[in-house]
């Protein structure tokens, strides 16, 4: 088995500064981690610890000050601006906490986007088999005013996931939603993971949400500071009790 099928990414000593002099800020401090293939990792931390930094450099949305990034096996960091996007385009996916639909399209119509954007007809067959997946089959035809929070978060998952991307990024992505739905849709990623094979890597700050994944990793200040494994969230809870207490 090649790295790539291993690994559906991976960072190596990856420092992201911001600004310059005495106004330097690193937000990322030499951090090595690897997500592998048909994992769900969730990064936690404190608020400024590096978490959307981090999540940036790993879908290619910033580059790194130094140190490398490698989806599959494409190095981001030697590529051109047009060749990320295209990357970007293809291989990875993004949902965000607001769901950043376009409200004058249906929800066939959204998640049809990204392939017309990669200059692809969209097959009808296929954009319905992913609304189906998320539960929507029966919505296709629905603006995104016509639908719930949840159903709204999920046609951007189905949106993220029409490219069939080799990982899947979260940025919050249930921080706008109720628990309930928010576990329906922490429960569909989870599904995609085991099911699917699916690489998921979540930011969040929810304990709970965290529980959904298979690992959780911690970064304080620019730092990754441990992992835990199949933690429930209570374990998981006092973890991030104990890291807030960590003095700067
Ligand atoms: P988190 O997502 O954990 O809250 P961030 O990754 O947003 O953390 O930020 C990490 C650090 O980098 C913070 O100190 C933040 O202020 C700083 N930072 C993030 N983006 C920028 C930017 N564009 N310019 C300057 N500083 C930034």
């Amino acid at each position: 088995m090649n790295n790539s099928a291993v690994h559906a990414v991976r960072l190596r000593s990856v420092s992201r500064r911001y600004g310059a002099g005495d106004h330097t800020v690193t937000a990322l401090d030499d951090v090595s981690l690897a997500f592998p293939s048909g994992s769900f990792t969730a990064v936690m931390g404190p608020s400024g610890s590096g978490k959307s930094t981090l999540l940036q450099c790993a879908a290619g949305l910033d580059r790194p000050t130094s140190g490398s990034v490698v989806v599959g096996d494409t190095e981001l960091t030697r590529l051109s601006e047009t060749r990320l996007t295209l990357l970007r385009r293809e291989r990875i996916g993004f949902v965000f906490q607001a769901f950043n639909l376009l409200p004058s399209l249906t929800a066939e119509q959204n998640v049809a986007l990204p392939l017309r954007l990669a200059g692809r007809r969209p097959g009808r067959a296929r954009v319905r088999e992913v609304l189906r997946q998320v539960g929507l089959g029966d919505r296709a035809g629905h603006r995104p005013s016509e639908l719930s929070g949840g159903q709204q978060q999920r046609v951007a998952l189905a949106r993220a996931l029409i490219t069939r991307p080799d990982v899947l990024f979260g940025d919050e992505p249930t921080g706008a939603l109720d628990s309930r739905t928010g576990h329906e849709v922490l429960t569909l990623l989870r599904g995609m993971v085991d099911d699917a094979g699916q690489t998921v890597v979540m930011v969040t700050h929810d304990p709970v949400a965290a529980s959904y994944a298979d690992r959780v990793v911690f970064l304080v200040d620019g730092h990754v500071h441990g992992e835990l494994t199949g933690a429930n969230a209570d374990d998981i809870a006092s973890r991030m009790t104990r890291l807030e207490a960590v003095p700067c």
